[in-house]
Parts: C-alpha cells; structure tokens; sequence
C-alpha cells in the first residue's frame, strides 16, 4: 500500500515534530496531519464514503484542501478538486459529471456553492468555516468541517490501495467545448513525485510557498507533494498578492516557490520588489504557460535560479524541465524529459521528426493518465494502444534533445496560467438571441500573457457589445474566460470549404 492516503503515516513516523503546512498562524506538524487525516477519513466513512466514491474539494489553498485529499485517498476513494474561479454553470456540470458523493467547501464561496448545489445537489456536504461562522442548511444541509474530524474516530483506516488504483479526477476544458475529468493514479502521483525530486533537488530543509492554487495539477503534484514526500514545509496561501507574497518569502524564509508567468510578472511590479529580502529563496520554477525570456533574466539578475516546467494535466503533470545548470544557456527552451518520461516530436503520420523540425509533442510513461472520466472516445483521440499521449502542442527539438514548444495545435489560449478553450466560450455565446455567428481567439495581452477577443456577426437588427457580453456570461462562465473585446463585424473569414480561418482573426489588428 503505497497509494497517497499511506503518506502522511509514513511521513510522521520519520518526523512527527516536523512542521508540515503553515497557514496564516496555524502550523500543523507531519503528527498533527496524520491524526486529522486519520479522524477526517473515519468521519467521511460513517457517512459512507468507500472505495470508488467522489470527495469533491471547492475553496483556496487551506490546510483543509490536503487533508481532505489525503482522508479521501485514504479510503480509496476518488478526490474531485474544483476550480474556485469557475461560475456555478460550470461547477454544476462537473460534480454531475463525476457523480460527487461528498463536497468539502470553503464557507468564503458560499454564494457560489449554493448557486451550484442548487442546480446539483450532492449527497453530504462539510463546511470548512471561517470567522464568523454559520454553516448553511440549505440546499444541502452541511457540517461543519471543525466539528465533522473532531467526530472522527481515531482508529487507523486500512484501506488496500493499489498504485494502480484511481486517486483523483481533475478536470480541464477541451477543444470540443466539454470539460474532461482526468483519471489519475497514486501510481501517477507517485512517479511524478519522484520526477521532481530529482530534477528540482527538493531538500528536507525545503521551505515551498504554495500560493499557485491546489486545485491546479502545478501546485498540487508538483510543489505541494514532493515537499510532503521529503518532509519540507509547505506554506500554504489562500489568495495570491504580490506584496504579501514578498514577505512571506522573508518571513518564512521561503526557499523554493512555483507560479505561472504572470504571477512572477507581478511580483517584479509589486512596491517592495527592488528591496526584498528574497536570501532564502534558492530557485524559482515557472510553468503551466510560456515563459517570456525578459522575465527569466530578471530574475536571473537578482541572482535567482529561474526553472521551468512543461506539462499537462493529463501528464500528473511533468513532461519536460528546464533544470538549474540550463536555465540561463538554453534560454528559450521547455527543457528536456522528466526523468521517467518519454517524449517524441512526431510529424502527422506518427513518425519522430528530425531535429528542427516542428512536430507534435507527444508523451509516455508513468506519469500518464488513465484517460478521461466516463470519455472512451475522448480518451481514444488522444491515448494510443502503447500509452502514447497526444499533447496537442508543437514542439522542435534541438541537437541536445531540449524542446522548443512553437505553437499549439489545439485551439486554446492561456490567460494568466488558466487555460481557454475558445470552443466553450463560443457556445455560451451563440446562447446569445443577438448572436448569428461568434469566433473567439486569444490576443497578447500584458499582464495576462493572453486574453479573449470575440468576432460577432449579429442577426439582423440586434446589437451587442462588452457589457452586454459581461452581463449574459455573469453565472455561466469563469470571469477569465470571459472576452475582454467584442468586435463585431459583417462575417467570418472562412476558407474554401468554410472551415473558420482562426489564424487570420488573430493577426488581423482590431
Ligand atoms: P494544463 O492541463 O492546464 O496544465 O495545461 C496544459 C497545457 O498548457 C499544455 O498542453 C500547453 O499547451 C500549456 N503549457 C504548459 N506548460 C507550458 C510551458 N512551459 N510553455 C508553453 N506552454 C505550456
Ligand atoms: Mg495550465
């Protein structure tokens, strides 16, 4: 039984005293975790919880996301975290679709929660309270998390959980529109975890500022997980600032932190930069979106190793890393393989293409996912018979076996590390009574790396803009997705056999 729900007894039998997570001034200890999670596990059985079953997570990092993920894991159940930036629209399907038995969330959402048991009720929901807290009893009546482990019995749960077993269901949007629930093993999460143990050096001594949120693959399996593994502390943050972010370095003498681009762009602009007290920190790790050369260096000037990572979430995530000793000679590079990965560049007809020459990135090992929840077909488009996973990313690779990624395949942007899927924010549109026809493509953006622009043709008569497109998309769709520009004109560029010609949109100007 090596499956995730065996790491925190593993870990506290090396190191009880060891601090495990800081959170605000809470410091929960390697011993204290495996007692909460011991009684968290005993309290979702009784109201039962077994093998198989959905725990859905919906708040900000908080020591109560890992414990619930370790107490679900631990009964061989199936951990189900959800996007907190998601409208209840988008909540609604996805604890439908995994068929959630129980959901633990963050009173700090409750509106949105409410909407979204409204429209999807669950079988129990567990409140995790906060200040002034009344847990709500309606639309399903909750217990209160606080209340709910100390009713927890003691006893040790032992539950036989294979690797190859299901650990969680994250999900991610797709091309076709539809949010996809990724199957991920313990097995997945164990090989990732010791991916990056070796290709980050992670210590024992490591401090990790977790404020990327859990409910991502990044944050989650590669900084909070192997930090557990070694026996590091992780500094848990509910929301990222980057001004708080710049002390809690200092205070907590933070040595490693991951985030995507943008929030290591903010943080060069937040007051206090210049002067910060960043000693501790011995690497940075950027991911999840293309990393801007500009920015690799400045970190670089102020004397901090600038790592990055590539991956998927189907991928546990880590495909490709850009290790330290790299970092400033192979600029501009992804990086090359995991260790326990393979990767391939293939040209249309699945053959490896030579060095500089653009191809598909594809990726096997195992660290790849079982397949998507209740898809086949789905998982079929993108699994081959031998494992290989279609990433939907062009990559080139160079004489030294590092990886260029160079475009992207499937019709997706990135705004600010979360992905887009033009394809979803098209058909809450075309919902739309004004809308005849609707494009949407990501357009370089500063601050967020990318954001959407939507082409309307509208029906004859009707009007539409921005605002409107605000206030019909409030509900139905997360805020990131949600174009920043509407422009309507008189058709679509289409080709010959009236294929929409996407490209042209995006380097037409305006
Ligand atoms: P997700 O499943 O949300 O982790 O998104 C995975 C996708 O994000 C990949 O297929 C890439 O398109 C993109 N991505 C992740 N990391 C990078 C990176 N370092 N550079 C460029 N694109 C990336
Ligand atoms: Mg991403």
């Amino acid at each position: 039984d090596q499956g995730l729900g065996s790491w925190p007894r593993r870990r506290a039998r090396i190191g009880a005293a060891d601090l495990a997570v800081v959170h605000g001034e809470e410091r929960l200890t390697y011993g204290d975790l495996e007692r909460r999670v011991r009684r968290l596990a005993n309290a979702l059985a009784s109201t039962g919880v077994g093998r198989g079953d959905r725990v859905a997570y919906l708040g900000p990092n908080h020591p109560a996301f890992v414990e619930t993920l370790f107490a679900t894991a631990a009964l061989g159940a199936v951990f189900v975290p959800l996007n907190t930036r998601l409208a209840a629209a988008e909540l609604a399907y996805m604890v439908r679709d995994a068929g959630v038995h129980t959901l633990v969330s963050d009173q700090r959402l409750a509106t949105a929660i409410e909407a979204t048991l409204t429209l999807a009720p669950v079988g129990h929901h567990v409140v995790v309270a906060h200040a002034d807290g009344d847990v709500p009893a309606a639309p399903v009546a909750a217990t209160d998390y606080a209340s709910f482990v100390a009713g927890g019995a003691s006893t040790p749960v032992d539950e036989p959980v294979e690797l190859d077993d299901l650990a969680m269901v994250m999900y991610t949007s797709g091309t076709t529109g539809e949010p996809k629930g990724v199957m991920i093993t313990h097995g997945n999460l164990a090989w990732n975890t010791f991916n990056v143990l070796i290709d980050v050096d992670v210590s024992t001594e490591e401090v990790t500022l977790v404020s990327a949120p859990l409910f991502h693959t990044a944050a989650l399996n590669q900084t909070f997980l192997p930090t557990f593994v070694k026996g590091g502390t992780s500094v848990l943050v509910g929301a990222f600032d980057p001004a708080e972010t710049l002390e809690l370095i200092a205070r907590h003498r933070v040595t490693w932190m991951f985030g995507v681009p943008a929030m290591f762009q903010a943080l060069t602009a937040a007051p206090g930069w210049a002067e910060a007290d960043l000693s501790s920190v011995r690497a940075v790790e950027a991911g999840g979106a293309p990393v801007p050369e500009e920015l690799i260096r400045t970190y670089q000037a102020r004397g901090l190793t600038f790592m990055q990572g590539y991956g998927m979430t189907e991928a546990s995530p880590g495909v490709l890393f850009l290790r330290a000793k790299d970092s400033l000679r192979k600029v501009g590079s992804a990086g090359a393989p995991c260790f326990f990965v393979d990767v391939d560049v293939v040209d249309t007809d699945g053959r490896s293409a030579a060095p500089g020459v653009a191809g598909e990135v594809v990726v096997q090992g195992p660290n790849v996912m079982r397949g998507y929840w209740n898809k086949p077909d789905a998982t079929a488009a993108v699994l081959d018979e031998q494992g290989w996973f279609r990433s939907g990313d062009a990559a080139v690779r160079d004489d030294e076996g590092h990886l260029a990624i160079v475009d992207r395949m499937k019709d997706m942007f990135i705004s600010g590390g979360e992905n887009v899927y033009p394809a979803e924010v098209e058909n809450a549109l075309y919902e739309h009574p004004a809308i005849a026809e609707v494009a949407v493509v990501g357009v370089p953006d500063e601050r967020w790396g990318e954001v959407g622009r939507a082409y309307v043709v509208l029906r004859d008569g009707a009007s539409f803009d921005l605002d409107e497109a605000e206030r019909f998309l409030d509900g139905r769709l997360a805020r990131y997705k949600r174009p920043r520009s509407v422009e309507v004109v008189p058709s679509l560029p289409r080709n010959a056999s009236g294929k929409l010609l996407k490209k042209a949109l995006r380097t037409s100007d305006g």
